[in-house]
């Protein structure tokens, strides 16, 4: 590694960073440096199979891939087949489970009614007038507004403390924007046009999209270790915390991170689908997921299974997952995304260099993006 004469190093070896650095490598035909201070490739997709049971499984939690964007969907399948995965979350509530994001079924169940499609405005209406809000103030009464009392407490409530430790009443309006509401019997989470689960895993992606001459990488490499060593002259291409590149010196962002707790089960299926929700707040965690639902296709034991339970708390710094976006942090971000732009050969972006919640299509294609850029430079 010599860090004098290097025209390009990206910082970080998930999608935002392998893909550019892929598209260097190959379509500029330029040397690269990739360094990531984890020991792995892959990012927050990175995935593995339990030495114990041989299944598959995503090490920071669950990851589908989907997109109706026909340019990331043609990149992507360069490196990989999808298997026929279609992603469908439950959740449980008083020892009952219930389709999410709520949908018909999920009303009918919880009143025990047959309402049709045609009456459910009218039904949550009635619902809604119980209520004395006229304008909302901040999620909680949003919340009730879109879907009435009873649902929002044993769907929304518990489990929105449970992710944010926040009462709901005091966080912001515009976290309703993530509760989709459906009228009739969809309960396909997500409307992309493909989706699908990677059929040896995620890995393999970013092996196949790292596998190049002019790529080389190092892991349990941190930048700011390195970064006094970097010359003007190299492009630096950042997808580490936006914050932290600048030394926090307007405050540090607020995020959110999870812990996941591993458990083998000596049954074939504990839970018969991927990804199950607890609604309540007594429960501890917010989701259970059990990554044998993921590969259909595959022929795993039947004697046992793996089950992760999901917990949300603050982040101290060490693995950020959730930026916060809160009008406090975005605006926070903002003035630290102008900073950045007065950095000649600085690209931030990713995950934690934008501040943003990007699912993995949405990064993809900004780092398609940001390679165009690159090639002017
Ligand atoms: C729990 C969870 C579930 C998700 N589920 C889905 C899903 O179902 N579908 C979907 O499309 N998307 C999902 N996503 C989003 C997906 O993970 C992201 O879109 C994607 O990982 C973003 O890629 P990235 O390269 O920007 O960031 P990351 O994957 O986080 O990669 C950034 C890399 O930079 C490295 N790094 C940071 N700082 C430094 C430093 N100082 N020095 C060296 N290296 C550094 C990190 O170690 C990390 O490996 C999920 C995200 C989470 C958190």
């Amino acid at each position: 590694m010599n860090l004098n004469d290097l025209k390009y190093l990206i910082v970080g070896a998930g999608f935002f960073g392998s893909v550019i650095a892929e598209r260097i490598a190959n379509e500029l035909n330029r040397k690269v440096l990739i360094i990531d201070k984890r020991n792995h490739i892959g990012g927050n997709c990175y995935s593995e199979n339990d030495s114990d049971t041989g299944i598959h499984y995503h090490k920071y939690g669950t990851h589908i891939f989907h997109t109706s964007n026909q340019k990331v969907w043609d990149y992507i399948n360069q490196f990989t087949e999808f298997n026929s995965y279609r992603h469908q979350v439950l959740s449980t509530y008083k020892n009952k489970v219930y389709q999410m994001p709520i949908n018909l079924k999920t009303i009918n169940s919880f009143y025990n009614l047959n309402l049709k499609p045609f009456e459910v405005n009218d039904f949550l209406k009635s619902e809604i007038s119980k209520e004395k809000i006229s304008e909302p103030k901040n999620f909680e009464e949003s919340a009730i507004l879109l879907i009435g009392r009873p649902l929002y407490e044993a769907f929304i409530k518990g489990y929105t403390k449970k992710q944010w430790q926040k009462e709901p009443k005091n966080l912001p309006k515009s976290i309703l924007k993530r509760l989709p509401f459906r009228k009739n019997y969809n309960d396909s989470y997500y409307f992309s046009k493909w989706q699908g689960i990677p059929l040896n895993g995620y890995t393999e992606i970013f092996n196949k999209l790292l596998n190049n001459k002019n790529i080389e990488q190092k892991l349990e490499l941190d930048f700011f270790d390195i970064k006094d060593k970097i010359t003007k002259e190299t492009i630096v291409i950042y997808s580490g915390q936006l914050d932290k590149y600048f030394d926090y010196k307007f405050g540090k962002l607020e995020w959110r991170t999870l812990d996941f707790v591993k458990k083998t089960m000596q049954v074939d299926d504990n839970q018969g689908t991927a990804v199950m929700n607890f609604a309540e707040e007594e429960i501890p965690y917010t989701r259970i997921h059990e990554p044998k639902h993921l590969h259909p296709e595959k022929n795993y034991t039947k004697e046992k299974t793996i089950v992760f339970e999901e917990y949300s708390k603050p982040d101290d710094g060490n693995e950020p997952y959730y930026p916060v976006n809160d009008e406090k942090n975005k605006q926070l971000a903002a003035k630290y995304k102008e900073e950045a732009k007065k950095e000649k050969n600085l690209i931030i972006g990713g995950r934690l260099g934008h501040y943003s919640y990007y699912d993995m299509h949405q990064t993809i294609e900004s780092a398609l993006n940001v390679f165009e850029q690159i090639k002017k430079l």
